[in-house]
């Protein structure tokens, strides 16, 4: 059985293309990816099409949005990305269309595709610290990263497509003065949409094992993202998730998606889709394997879990504390028969909507979600 067969055709779907091929592995990352040659390149993205044309089909109408993540999409060919595209276009173009882009890839020949399929691109620019570029373990140098930059802006020009780059903070290196790099960023490269993340560590990723690299204090963290924050917002940026920042409210329509909980395929290797049938939710995830993913049989190297109301109910929940629309205690007790009946620290109740008090909500949205799947209880107003 497909795992399409869980999915409902008639409800707004979205669509997420994992791309799990880079140039080498990035010191922090956990992610799952692999070398990229231009063998494994071309048999996945052969597979990658074929799987395509079925998930289009199955839907037979235009995406609402469609992310191509990694991984680095980038790394395929110009034509290998537009045969992705012409597929995923057949019956419309989504209405935000973003492909992720690492510096070291872009180029002018990316204008073609700007002006025919995405019209968002999303890039990792990291830091623009040579020291910090270099302890992150990026393929791209800082002159490599500001050519990038260059390009990026000029393609907006061309194309009117929106810009958004993603930006590592609280990396050791960075302390004396958190701020200049991205003052920097978006002083010479104007941008409507920012992910500003923090380094996590991951017993994974080759930068935290065997103690090589010691992690700020938490208390030098906290006050780097509060610096950061505060900056963000004197710029006009609003802070809509714990890492996310839109002005011109250019947020991440995609991502809005996963937060508020809709539908969306995920496709290729370790990607996770949510689908709604029948009442049921189900997370649908592709194995992380690109050798298996292949060699085996069109849509099947997928997992399917189907969702207790209580862990979607424990998801909505999650997902809401990150955001600044918060969680709605309206369709938590409508749609799963639950409510909270406590509110953390640092949130507040608006429109009964739970949401975060400002930047410390943000900060503490950690020990908020712990403290609210604690008080989460079945309705007694049923
Ligand atoms: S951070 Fe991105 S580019 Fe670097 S290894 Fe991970 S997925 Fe690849």
């Amino acid at each position: 059985m497909s795992f399409l067969d869980y999915y409902d055709p008639l409800r707004t779907t979205s669509l997420y293309v994992h791309i799990p091929l880079c140039l080498k592995k990035c010191a922090y990352c956990d992610f799952y990816s692999v070398k990229s040659d231009s063998d494994l390149a071309s048999a996945f993205t052969k597979k990658l099409s074929e799987e395509l044309i079925h998930v289009v089909d199955y839907f037979h109408k235009p995406f609402y949005t469609v992310y191509f993540g990694g991984g680095s999409p980038s790394i395929l060919s110009i034509k290998q990305l537009e045969n992705l595209c012409s597929i995923i276009c057949k019956y419309g173009k989504p209405e935000e269309f973003t492909i992720e882009v690492n510096p070291e890839h872009l180029n002018y020949d990316f204008v073609f595709l700007f002006s025919e399929y995405f019209n968002r691109l999303s890039m990792g620019v990291q830091s623009l610290s040579a020291e910090v570029l270099k302890t992150l373990g990026r393929n791209a140098t800082l002159e490599t990263t500001l050519k990038a930059l260059e390009i990026s802006q000029n393609i907006k020009e061309k194309t009117g497509i929106k810009l958004s780059y993603d930006f590592i903070t609280c990396v050791r290196g960075m302390n004396s003065h958190p701020l200049s790099d991205l003052e920097f960023l978006i002083n010479c490269f104007p941008v409507n949409h920012l992910s500003v993340y923090s380094l996590t560590p991951s017993e994974n990723a080759p930068l935290f094992k065997n103690g090589r690299y010691r992690e700020l204090t938490e208390k030098t963290q906290a006050e780097m993202l509060k610096k950061t924050w505060l900056y963000l917002k004197e710029n006009n940026f609003r802070h809509y998730e714990v890492s996310n920042f839109a002005k011109n409210n250019e947020v991440s329509k995609h991502n809005m998606v996963y937060w508020n909980y809709g539908q969306f395929v995920g496709i290729g290797p370790s990607a996770s889709g949510t689908s709604f049938r029948n009442n049921n939710v189900f997370r649908i995830t592709g194995r992380a394997d690109i050798k298996a993913y292949i060699n085996g049989n069109i849509l099947t190297e997928y997992d399917i879990e189907s969702l207790t109301s209580e862990q979607q109910c424990e998801e909505l929940i999650m997902l809401g504390s990150r955001t600044d629309s918060g969680i709605n205690l309206d369709r938590l007790h409508s749609d799963f028969g639950y409510e909270i009946t406590k509110i953390p620290d640092y949130y507040k109740k608006i429109n009964n909507c739970i949401v975060p008090d400002g930047d410390l909500g943000f900060l503490f949205s950690d020990s908020a979600l712990k403290t609210m799947l604690f008080n989460m209880a079945k309705s007694s107003y049923l």
